[in-house]
């Protein structure tokens, strides 16, 4: 079971990413394109047959329900109600997509009405993902967002108006010249919404991205990271304060909010990722599809016959052997800070004892208090959620040799 959810290990999670954006971001390092609106009808029609073929090469022992959708990008906002219609139910069809699956969508501020609000949520979307980012108009001006606060307001408003009873909100805290009193207040003003979820996420400065060349050059002054420390400290008292489950590092769920699709991905349960520069894994297979639109488009068009589980658009894959398995299987468990990972099920799925493969490392972090492991579960400790990537990086194949 995955924590908090009434699903079978066995569902499958679909991801489909839609690749197209009013403006980039000048931190965006998503696979994302800005001015190709004459290409949407056909992307979703190659959308809607990648989906289906793949489902039909599945063997029939594979031919497990989905439980959740996350339709991503990008900005799938920019898509009209009826082709959102088409990918939800083309999934329903291929993968027999449950009644009460979770089904997120991406909005973004600014690309909203609310009959198109209440189209999608008629059309099946049963939770929303809003990017916020900050309520401060210098912070979405350095980040180029292309939308004001208020924009990000209003799109909250035709959402609730709409009926969407579960909300998630995306912020990013430690930007270049971003104060803690602005964040404080940037926190206090969207937590006031009162949605059900929040992703928070501290800036990471991407390579070939504008504001990291921007950085590089001196233009923008680099972020600060003891601050930015302080603003998730911060991040985490209110939160709390406000009644919300720290469930994961860089996510708040109110009581059985948390996402159902993401906890997929941090039990390394099986999901299939459609449409361009998407990532699937099912079956010990990892594959990427292609990045650029039109090759994407041409080549699911051009493909008749599909290798499960892989896109008939795929651009490479790797066999996701024991060893990495084991190692992605930890590092995204303890990144889930209640449930951590069991020992149990540790044994259960590879068949060896946690112990033996990561003893220690695991009694390395716990002497320095940064790892709890009381009974069956291995739990990050507080004061490792800011080092986590260090810790975590720990349990990665060859890192202590390569060091
Ligand atoms: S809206 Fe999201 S996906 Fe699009 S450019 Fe900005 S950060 Fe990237």
């Amino acid at each position: 079971m995955i924590r908090g959810t009434h699903t079978s290990v066995q569902d499958v999670s679909l991801y489909l990413h839609i690749p197209f954006c009013n403006t980039k971001c000048s931190y965006c390092a998503f696979n994302v394109y800005t001015n190709m609106e004459t290409h949407y009808e056909r992307y979703v029609s190659a959308l809607c047959r990648e989906i289906e073929q793949v489902a039909a090469a599945r063997p029939s022992n594979h031919r497990a329900a989905a439980h959740t959708l996350y339709i991503g990008g990008g900005t799938p906002s920019l898509l009209e109600p009826d082709q959102i219609s088409r990918l939800i139910e083309t999934c329903r069809r291929a993968f027999d997509l449950r009644p009460n699956a979770e089904i997120t969508m991406e909005f973004n501020p600014g690309t909203l009405s609310l009959a198109k609000a209440q189209a999608y949520r008629e059309a099946g979307v049963n939770r929303v993902s809003l990017g916020v980012q900050s309520a401060h108009q210098k912070t979405l001006d350095l980040f180029n967002r292309g939308h004001s606060f208020a924009d990000a307001e209003v799109t909250y408003s035709l959402a609730r108006m709409a009926g969407f009873d579960n909300i998630s909100l995306d912020l990013i805290y430690g930007a270049p010249y971003q104060t803690l009193t602005e964040w404080a207040a940037t926190l206090e003003t969207v937590l006031a919404w009162q949605p059900e979820h929040f992703s928070m996420y501290g800036l990471t400065l991407e390579p070939k991205t504008a504001l990291n060349a921007w950085v590089q050059s001196g233009r923008v002054a680099a972020p600060d990271d003891d601050l930015a420390a302080d603003m998730y400290q911060l991040a985490r008292q209110k939160a709390q304060f406000a009644g919300f489950h720290h469930y994961e590092i860089s996510n708040w769920g109110l009581p059985s909010q948390e996402s159902r699709h993401n906890q997929q991905y941090w039990a390394s349960l099986p999901y299939y990722g459609f449409g361009a520069g998407a990532y699937g894994y099912v079956n010990g297979l990892r594959w990427w599809v292609l990045r650029p639109v039109r090759h994407y488009i041409e080549r699911v068009e051009g493909t008749t016959v599909v290798e499960w589980p892989r896109s008939p658009a795929t651009e490479g894959f790797e066999l996701i052997d024991q060893e990495m398995a084991q190692a992605e299987f930890l590092i995204f468990g303890l990144r889930q800070i209640d449930a951590g990972v069991s020992v149990t099920e540790f044994k259960e799925r590879f068949g060896q004892s946690l112990w033996d493969v990561y003893g220690d490392e695991l009694l390395y972090w716990k002497e320095r208090s940064f790892l709890h492991l009381d009974g069956d579960r291995v739990r990050l400790a507080e004061s490792a959620y800011l080092v986590s990537n260090v810790i975590l990086a720990d349990f990665m194949p060859d890192t202590v040799d390569e060091a």
